[in-house]
């Protein structure tokens, strides 16, 4: 089996790793800025997280600095997380 193939790969915002799509939490802003969990919806750019808590914590003393993160809802960020991993470890 060739292992070696070509899967889509994104950065996450928080430790800058790169992952494959599925390994990582997606998020979408729309044009009112505000973030939304729909894909098919959004219309902004979307950004990367890793499901690991010490992620989000990176991201939020970023968004202290404003920049893209700016308006970005942490609560809002940190309940999409929780979400997230509670369903990976129904999964698993
Ligand atoms: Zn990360």
């Amino acid at each position: 089996m060739n292992l070696i193939r070509h899967v889509p790969v994104r950065m996450c915002i928080g430790c800058g790793n790169r992952r494959t799509k599925g390994e990582l939490i997606r998020f979408g802003r729309d044009a009112s800025r505000s973030v939304s969990f729909d894909a098919r919806r959004h219309t902004g750019r979307s950004f990367y997280l890793c499901p690991d808590p010490t992620c989000l914590n990176i991201v939020r003393k970023k968004m202290r600095r404003g920049g893209f993160l700016d308006g970005v809802d942490f609560e809002v960020l940190k309940s999409r997380m929780d979400r997230e991993m509670e369903n990976r470890e129904e999964v698993e």
